[in-house]
Protein backbone atom coordinates (compact mmCIF):
# COMPACT_ATOMS: atom_id res chain seq x y z
CA UNK A 1 0.00 0.00 0.00
CA UNK A 2 1.74 3.40 -1.22
CA UNK A 3 1.36 6.10 1.45
CA UNK A 4 1.37 9.96 0.30
CA UNK A 5 3.98 11.35 -0.41
CA UNK A 6 5.93 14.86 -1.66
CA UNK A 7 9.14 16.13 -2.91
CA UNK A 8 9.87 19.57 -3.78
CA UNK A 9 12.20 20.00 -6.04
CA UNK A 10 14.57 23.17 -6.74
CA UNK A 11 14.91 23.23 -10.36
CA UNK A 12 18.05 23.26 -12.30
CA UNK A 13 18.93 24.49 -15.85
CA UNK A 14 17.85 21.65 -18.58
CA UNK A 15 21.84 21.59 -19.40
CA UNK A 16 23.08 20.94 -15.82
CA UNK A 17 24.80 17.58 -15.51
CA UNK A 18 25.45 15.68 -12.33
CA UNK A 19 25.43 11.89 -11.69
CA UNK A 20 23.20 12.81 -8.28
CA UNK A 21 20.72 15.35 -7.52
CA UNK A 22 19.50 13.95 -4.17
CA UNK A 23 20.83 17.67 -2.63
CA UNK A 24 17.92 19.80 -5.15
CA UNK A 25 15.02 17.71 -3.43
CA UNK A 26 13.12 18.54 -0.02
CA UNK A 27 10.89 15.91 1.22
CA UNK A 28 8.03 17.44 2.89
CA UNK A 29 5.00 15.94 5.15
CA UNK A 30 2.39 15.54 2.18
CA UNK A 31 -0.47 16.37 4.39
CA UNK A 32 0.93 19.75 5.77
CA UNK A 33 0.45 23.00 3.49
CA UNK A 34 3.26 23.80 1.42
CA UNK A 35 2.88 25.99 -1.36
CA UNK A 36 3.02 29.67 -0.81
CA UNK A 37 0.20 31.80 -1.36
CA UNK A 38 1.42 33.75 -3.96
CA UNK A 39 1.74 30.38 -6.23
CA UNK A 40 0.75 30.84 -9.85
CA UNK A 41 -0.29 27.51 -10.01
CA UNK A 42 -2.98 28.10 -7.31
CA UNK A 43 -3.84 31.34 -8.71
CA UNK A 44 -3.64 30.62 -12.50
CA UNK A 45 -3.54 27.13 -12.94
CA UNK A 46 -0.19 28.44 -14.79
CA UNK A 47 1.68 25.64 -14.85
CA UNK A 48 2.11 22.19 -16.52
CA UNK A 49 2.07 18.42 -14.95
CA UNK A 50 2.08 14.71 -15.79
CA UNK A 51 0.38 12.00 -14.02
CA UNK A 52 2.45 8.61 -13.96
CA UNK A 53 1.04 5.43 -13.50
CA UNK A 54 2.99 2.95 -10.87
CA UNK A 55 2.40 -0.65 -10.68
CA UNK A 56 4.44 -2.36 -7.99
CA UNK A 57 6.77 0.32 -7.60
CA UNK A 58 7.42 0.62 -10.75
CA UNK A 59 7.18 3.68 -12.49
CA UNK A 60 5.52 2.99 -16.15
CA UNK A 61 6.47 4.59 -19.40
CA UNK A 62 8.91 7.55 -17.77
CA UNK A 63 10.45 8.90 -20.77
CA UNK A 64 7.55 9.49 -22.42
CA UNK A 65 6.41 11.67 -19.37
CA UNK A 66 9.30 13.83 -19.13
CA UNK A 67 9.36 14.45 -22.92
CA UNK A 68 5.82 15.68 -22.52
CA UNK A 69 6.19 17.51 -19.48
CA UNK A 70 9.61 19.43 -21.61
CA UNK A 71 6.97 19.74 -24.50
CA UNK A 72 4.65 21.35 -22.03
CA UNK A 73 6.83 23.65 -20.49
CA UNK A 74 8.12 25.05 -23.99
CA UNK A 75 4.56 25.21 -24.94
CA UNK A 76 4.01 27.61 -21.82
CA UNK A 77 7.42 29.50 -22.12
CA UNK A 78 8.21 27.94 -18.52
CA UNK A 79 11.82 26.80 -18.17
CA UNK A 80 12.57 23.05 -19.70
CA UNK A 81 12.61 20.85 -17.04
CA UNK A 82 16.25 18.94 -16.73
CA UNK A 83 15.18 15.37 -17.43
CA UNK A 84 17.72 13.12 -15.20
CA UNK A 85 16.79 15.86 -12.38
CA UNK A 86 13.32 14.76 -12.73
CA UNK A 87 13.78 10.99 -13.25
CA UNK A 88 16.09 11.13 -9.96
CA UNK A 89 12.90 12.67 -8.82
CA UNK A 90 10.51 10.02 -10.12
CA UNK A 91 12.86 7.18 -8.67
CA UNK A 92 12.67 8.57 -5.35
CA UNK A 93 9.18 8.68 -5.11
CA UNK A 94 8.69 5.61 -7.16
CA UNK A 95 10.86 4.09 -4.15
CA UNK A 96 7.92 4.99 -1.75
CA UNK A 97 4.92 3.32 -3.49
CA UNK A 98 4.44 0.09 -2.08
CA UNK A 99 2.86 -2.99 -3.96
CA UNK A 100 -0.24 -2.21 -5.91
CA UNK A 101 -1.45 0.74 -8.06
CA UNK A 102 -0.43 4.25 -7.33
CA UNK A 103 0.26 7.78 -9.38
CA UNK A 104 2.85 9.55 -9.19
CA UNK A 105 2.45 13.58 -10.36
CA UNK A 106 5.42 15.88 -11.62
CA UNK A 107 4.39 19.46 -11.28
CA UNK A 108 5.84 22.51 -12.73
CA UNK A 109 4.37 25.46 -11.91
CA UNK A 110 5.38 29.56 -12.86
CA UNK A 111 6.23 29.71 -9.05
CA UNK A 112 5.54 32.62 -7.32
CA UNK A 113 4.08 36.05 -8.66
CA UNK A 114 7.06 38.43 -9.01
CA UNK A 115 9.34 35.19 -7.58
CA UNK A 116 13.04 34.13 -9.73
CA UNK A 117 11.88 30.55 -10.24
CA UNK A 118 9.45 28.22 -10.92
CA UNK A 119 8.17 25.70 -8.24
CA UNK A 120 8.10 22.69 -8.75
CA UNK A 121 6.83 19.49 -7.08
CA UNK A 122 6.35 15.33 -7.38
CA UNK A 123 4.03 13.44 -5.28
CA UNK A 124 2.98 9.71 -4.71
CA UNK A 125 -0.14 8.43 -3.29
CA UNK A 126 -2.57 5.69 -3.75
CA UNK A 127 -4.55 5.27 -7.34
CA UNK A 128 -7.87 5.09 -7.74
CA UNK A 129 -9.75 1.95 -8.37
CA UNK A 130 -10.16 1.96 -12.15
CA UNK A 131 -11.13 -1.98 -12.29
CA UNK A 132 -14.48 -1.68 -12.81
CA UNK A 133 -14.50 1.00 -15.59
CA UNK A 134 -11.39 -1.55 -17.01
CA UNK A 135 -13.97 -4.56 -17.30
CA UNK A 136 -17.33 -3.34 -17.36
CA UNK A 137 -16.39 -0.16 -19.51
CA UNK A 138 -17.37 3.53 -19.60
CA UNK A 139 -20.72 4.92 -21.41
CA UNK A 140 -19.49 8.32 -23.17
CA UNK A 141 -21.20 11.22 -24.22
CA UNK A 142 -19.72 13.86 -27.05
CA UNK A 143 -18.93 17.19 -26.18
CA UNK A 144 -18.43 20.23 -28.48
CA UNK A 145 -14.71 21.70 -27.57
CA UNK A 146 -15.86 24.90 -28.96
CA UNK A 147 -12.58 25.39 -31.02
CA UNK A 148 -12.05 23.65 -34.81
CA UNK A 149 -8.96 21.76 -36.08
CA UNK A 150 -7.04 24.38 -37.02
CA UNK A 151 -7.38 27.13 -33.55
CA UNK A 152 -4.15 24.84 -32.23
CA UNK A 153 -1.87 26.24 -35.03
CA UNK A 154 -3.59 29.67 -35.61
CA UNK A 155 -4.06 30.39 -31.93
CA UNK A 156 -0.72 28.84 -30.41
CA UNK A 157 -1.67 31.46 -26.69
CA UNK A 158 -4.15 28.34 -26.52
CA UNK A 159 -2.15 26.33 -25.33
CA UNK A 160 -3.91 23.25 -26.91
CA UNK A 161 -1.26 20.75 -26.84
CA UNK A 162 -0.10 21.45 -23.52
CA UNK A 163 -0.90 19.07 -20.61
CA UNK A 164 -1.81 22.36 -18.59
CA UNK A 165 -2.77 22.70 -14.95
CA UNK A 166 -6.14 24.41 -15.92
CA UNK A 167 -8.22 21.25 -16.01
CA UNK A 168 -11.38 23.34 -14.67
CA UNK A 169 -13.17 22.74 -18.18
CA UNK A 170 -11.77 19.33 -18.66
CA UNK A 171 -13.60 18.60 -15.56
CA UNK A 172 -16.89 20.27 -16.10
CA UNK A 173 -16.83 18.00 -19.18
CA UNK A 174 -17.25 15.42 -16.99
CA UNK A 175 -20.24 17.14 -14.82
CA UNK A 176 -21.73 17.30 -17.93
CA UNK A 177 -21.47 13.81 -18.85
CA UNK A 178 -22.63 12.58 -15.62
CA UNK A 179 -25.64 15.07 -15.82
CA UNK A 180 -26.51 13.33 -18.91
CA UNK A 181 -26.23 9.95 -17.09
CA UNK A 182 -22.63 9.09 -18.71
CA UNK A 183 -19.37 8.28 -17.11
CA UNK A 184 -17.35 10.08 -19.41
CA UNK A 185 -16.91 12.46 -22.66
CA UNK A 186 -15.46 12.90 -25.95
CA UNK A 187 -14.76 16.30 -26.97
CA UNK A 188 -15.47 17.11 -30.59
CA UNK A 189 -13.74 20.12 -32.82
CA UNK A 190 -16.47 22.35 -33.43
CA UNK A 191 -15.23 21.22 -37.47
CA UNK A 192 -16.65 18.18 -36.32
CA UNK A 193 -13.87 15.82 -36.14
CA UNK A 194 -12.93 13.71 -32.95
CA UNK A 195 -10.34 14.88 -30.14
CA UNK A 196 -9.92 13.32 -27.07
CA UNK A 197 -11.79 12.65 -23.43
CA UNK A 198 -11.18 15.04 -20.87
CA UNK A 199 -8.57 12.99 -19.01
CA UNK A 200 -8.17 10.08 -21.64
CA UNK A 201 -7.13 9.62 -25.51
CA UNK A 202 -9.18 7.60 -27.83
CA UNK A 203 -8.52 4.29 -29.94
CA UNK A 204 -10.93 3.07 -32.70
CA UNK A 205 -11.02 -0.01 -34.24
CA UNK A 206 -12.21 0.04 -37.40
CA UNK A 207 -12.07 -3.64 -39.03
CA UNK A 208 -8.03 -4.84 -38.23
CA UNK A 209 -7.19 -1.41 -38.25
CA UNK A 210 -6.71 0.68 -34.96
CA UNK A 211 -7.26 4.83 -34.91
CA UNK A 212 -6.69 7.78 -33.09
CA UNK A 213 -7.04 11.11 -33.49
CA UNK A 214 -3.53 13.12 -34.86
CA UNK A 215 -2.14 14.47 -32.04
CA UNK A 216 -1.55 17.73 -34.20
CA UNK A 217 -1.45 20.35 -30.86
CA UNK A 218 -5.18 20.13 -30.79
CA UNK A 219 -4.92 17.56 -28.38
CA UNK A 220 -2.07 15.54 -26.08
CA UNK A 221 -0.05 12.46 -27.31
CA UNK A 222 -1.06 10.17 -24.67
CA UNK A 223 1.33 8.13 -23.06
CA UNK A 224 -0.96 5.13 -22.64
CA UNK A 225 -1.71 5.12 -26.42
CA UNK A 226 1.99 5.20 -27.77
CA UNK A 227 2.37 1.80 -25.64
CA UNK A 228 -1.02 0.05 -26.65
CA UNK A 229 0.41 1.00 -30.16
CA UNK A 230 3.66 -0.70 -29.24
CA UNK A 231 1.82 -3.48 -28.44
CA UNK A 232 -0.83 -3.72 -31.12
CA UNK A 233 2.13 -3.58 -33.80
CA UNK A 234 3.96 -6.73 -32.26
CA UNK A 235 0.47 -8.33 -32.78
CA UNK A 236 0.45 -7.43 -36.49
CA UNK A 237 -2.54 -5.14 -36.70
CA UNK A 238 -2.23 -1.77 -38.46
CA UNK A 239 -1.86 0.91 -36.29
CA UNK A 240 -2.32 4.73 -37.47
CA UNK A 241 -3.31 8.71 -36.95
CA UNK A 242 -5.78 10.12 -38.54
CA UNK A 243 -8.28 12.61 -38.67
CA UNK A 244 -11.43 11.29 -37.26
CA UNK A 245 -14.93 12.26 -38.27
CA UNK A 246 -17.85 11.97 -35.27
CA UNK A 247 -19.88 10.31 -37.66
CA UNK A 248 -17.20 7.64 -37.68
CA UNK A 249 -17.12 6.90 -33.89
CA UNK A 250 -20.62 5.01 -33.69
CA UNK A 251 -19.59 2.94 -36.49
CA UNK A 252 -16.06 1.54 -35.07
CA UNK A 253 -16.04 -2.09 -34.39
CA UNK A 254 -14.76 -1.25 -30.60
CA UNK A 255 -13.54 2.02 -29.03
CA UNK A 256 -11.34 2.24 -25.83
CA UNK A 257 -10.59 5.30 -23.58
CA UNK A 258 -6.86 4.90 -22.39
CA UNK A 259 -4.71 6.95 -19.89
CA UNK A 260 -2.14 6.14 -17.58
CA UNK A 261 -3.74 5.45 -14.19
CA UNK A 262 -7.05 4.26 -15.90
CA UNK A 263 -5.35 2.09 -18.67
CA UNK A 264 -7.83 0.60 -21.06
CA UNK A 265 -11.31 1.30 -20.66
CA UNK A 266 -13.90 -0.02 -23.47
CA UNK A 267 -16.27 2.49 -24.39
CA UNK A 268 -19.59 0.68 -24.29
CA UNK A 269 -21.89 3.38 -25.65
CA UNK A 270 -21.74 6.78 -27.45
CA UNK A 271 -24.65 9.29 -27.10
CA UNK A 272 -27.02 6.08 -25.71
CA UNK A 273 -25.76 3.66 -28.68
CA UNK A 274 -24.66 0.40 -28.12
CA UNK A 275 -20.85 -0.05 -29.12
CA UNK A 276 -19.41 -3.27 -29.89
CA UNK A 277 -16.68 -4.26 -26.62
CA UNK A 278 -13.93 -7.01 -27.25
CA UNK A 279 -13.50 -8.18 -23.55
CA UNK A 280 -10.77 -10.11 -24.53
CA UNK A 281 -8.48 -8.09 -26.17
CA UNK A 282 -9.61 -5.34 -23.21
CA UNK A 283 -8.28 -8.05 -20.72
CA UNK A 284 -5.37 -8.53 -23.32
CA UNK A 285 -4.66 -4.48 -23.52
CA UNK A 286 -4.73 -4.17 -19.58
CA UNK A 287 -2.46 -6.61 -18.93
CA UNK A 288 -0.06 -5.90 -20.72
CA UNK A 289 -0.80 -2.09 -19.33
CA UNK A 290 -0.17 -3.57 -15.87
CA UNK A 291 3.55 -5.18 -17.42
CA UNK A 292 6.52 -3.03 -15.97
CA UNK A 293 7.12 -0.91 -18.89
CA UNK A 294 10.01 1.79 -19.60
N1 LIG B 1 -5.68 13.55 -23.03
C1 LIG B 1 -5.89 14.25 -21.89
C2 LIG B 1 -6.62 15.55 -21.98
C3 LIG B 1 -5.42 13.77 -20.66
O1 LIG B 1 -5.62 14.50 -19.54
C4 LIG B 1 -4.74 12.54 -20.62
C5 LIG B 1 -4.22 12.01 -19.36
O2 LIG B 1 -4.46 12.50 -18.30
C6 LIG B 1 -4.56 11.83 -21.81
C7 LIG B 1 -5.02 12.36 -23.00
C8 LIG B 1 -3.86 10.49 -21.82
O3 LIG B 1 -2.49 10.65 -21.58
P1 LIG B 1 -1.62 9.51 -20.91
O4 LIG B 1 -1.94 8.24 -21.65
O5 LIG B 1 -0.24 9.94 -21.14
O6 LIG B 1 -2.01 9.42 -19.48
Amino acid sequence: MTRRFALMIDPVTASEERVDFGDTFTMVDAAAPALSVGELSTQRGDGVFESIGVIDGHAQEVVPHLERLAHSARLCDLPVPNQEQWRQAIQVAAAECGDGEAVIKLILSRGVEHGPTPTAWVTAAPAADFSTARVGGVRVVTLDRGYDLGAAERAPWLLLGAKTLSYAVNMAALREAHRRDADDAIFLSSDGFVLEAPTASLILRLGDRFVTPVPNGGILHGTTQLSVYEYLAARGFEVGYDRVAASVLPTADAAWLVSSVRLAAPITAVDGVSLPVDAALTAELNAYLLSPRD
